[in-house]
């Protein structure tokens, strides 16, 4: 599997530092709001990223952080009046309901900053023996960037530009400033209640070493891959390396990678533009989860993906396309041992499918290949060369090819309640013999999208 690394800006081979497990960091959603789909799309890149991963047979540890105490959260709990806590716990709660809509696969820890600044406490008080990091008049620390020759190395800056001295406390700010940025923020009012005391002063931790000193706790001070967006590769993840490395004096990281930026339309996504949305407000517009994944998902993760609502629109009716070909093919399949092997449209497919994934994600070469199979394998049905045991092998090679995709399984149909209590008084009105109101009851079924299927467990309910 060969990955862009955005550190050597070379496809590398993807290979674990420790025998055959990859130790996966990626920087997770700061909890002050609900996650718009730009951050959906980093973590579906991620997530495709993890699925591939375990696809070509490696292990994995992912972690991602939870970032629940910074500026914004702060600023957020205090207009909404309640303990930081309480206004994060809303977020992050939502976020995990968000990632099982879109079938994210769970990482392995989700450990929030809050759990762990007396690791970040430690991890600076490194940094100052070690002469990387100082403290200011107000009782802050910074890092001293000129501690630190390499930085400037993932963002490939040309540091020339330098101003010695400067300082941002700020977790995110330009190139053209680059500066010492802040470990350790001192407490000041606009912080109400919330500090910890650490040896050098009541405060709280900067956004970047939350990153260092969790994913460190968990994977260790060298690991094999870190992801992120675009835009977190200045600063954050730069000054992630320059506190890590600083600290431990080894190579923090060993791959890279980075996602490209969502549009809509082809315009930034911003509240003032009108086009920027939650999950739940595509949700709120009838579009499932699994629609959505299916668009959040399909481009290649280096180009900005320009999302629309025709886009959302063609997932629907390739999503469509895919259920009634597995269908069919569940039919032809019906009865066999699963002994079959695949004919050779299938085998090429399954190869083609692969090697796109193998090309540092190429997601658009492996639909393409599962499309073309369909197609192929719609036009064997059709002309009756497709056996039954084959069939069994094909559905066998799409599960496999779903343990990356995530869309392919028809999310379990939940019959809703009023549904479920129509079909009981049916089965009582038949049982009476009362057959105008069984067929009455049916018809409303059916008004509500619902056909009776009897089989010998009873009856059941099935989407029309
Ligand atoms: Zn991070």
């Amino acid at each position: 599997m060969k990955i862009h690394n955005t550190l050597t800006q070379q496809l590398e081979e993807l290979i674990p530092l420790e025998g055959n497990r990859v130790r996966l960091y990626t920087c997770g959603p700061t909890v002050y709001n609900y996650a718009h789909i730009g951050n959906f799309r980093a973590y579906l890149f991620e997530d495709v990223l993890r699925r591939s991963i375990k696809y070509f047979g490696h292990d994995i540890i992912q972690v991602m952080n939870l970032t629940d105490v910074d500026d914004k959260t702060i600023a957020g709990a205090i207009k909404a009046g309640v303990p930081l806590d309480a206004f994060t716990r809303t977020f992050k709660t939502a976020f995990f309901e968000d990632l099982k809509t879109l079938n994210v696969e769970p990482a392995e820890h989700y450990p929030a900053a809050t759990d762990h600044v007396p690791e970040m406490i430690v991890l600076i008080q490194k940094l100052l023996a070690k002469g990387h990091a100082y403290q200011s008049e107000d009782g802050s620390i910074y890092f001293s960037v000129s501690s630190f020759p390499a930085y400037g190395k993932l963002a490939h800056l040309d540091m020339a530009g330098l101003r010695p001295g400067a300082r941002v406390q700020h977790d995110e700010y330009e190139k053209e400033n680059v500066a010492d940025f802040a470990l350790w923020k001192a407490w000041d009012e606009k912080d109400g209640d919330v500090g910890w005391d650490a040896p050098w002063g009541r405060g709280r931790p900067g956004w970047h070493i939350e990153c260092s000193a969790m994913a460190t706790k968990f994977l260790g001070e060298s690991f094999d891959l870190h992801t992120g967006g675009v835009d977190n590769i200045f600063p954050h993840h730069e000054d992630e390396i320059a506190q890590s490395e600083g600290a431990s004096g080894k190579p923090f990281v060993r791959y890279w990678m980075h996602c490209a930026h969502l549009v809509v339309d082809g315009r930034k996504m911003s509240k003032s533009l009108g086009n920027f949305y939650t999950l739940r407000d595509l949700m709120s517009r009838g579009y499932t989860g699994r629609e959505i994944r299916y668009v959040l998902m399909a481009g290649h993760y280096r180009q900005s993906l320009n999302f629309s609502f025709e886009s959302l629109d063609g997932a629907r009716s390739a999503l469509q396309r895919l259920d009634e070909f597995q269908d069919r093919l569940g039919q032809v399949a019906a009865g066999s041992r699963g002994e079959g092997s695949v004919p050779d449209w299938a085998d090429l497919a399954g190869k083609r499918f692969s090697a796109g994934l193998a090309d540092d994600l190429n997601v658009s070469e492996s639909l393409g290949a599962l499309f073309d199979m369909v197609h192929a394998g719609n036009r064997a049905i059709d002309s009756r060369t497709l056996s039954s045991a084959e069939a069994g092998a094909v559905q066998a090679l799409l599960a496999r090819f779903d343990t990356v995709l995530g869309f392919l399984a028809k999310p379990a149909d939940t019959v809703p309640a009023e549904a479920l209590n129509l079909l009981e008084s049916r089965q009582q009105a038949r049982l009476t013999k009362n057959w105008a109101e069984a067929d009455r009851v049916r018809n409303e079924l059916a008004l509500l999208g619902w056909v009776i299927q009897d089989t010998p467990q009873g009856p059941k309910l099935k989407r029309k």
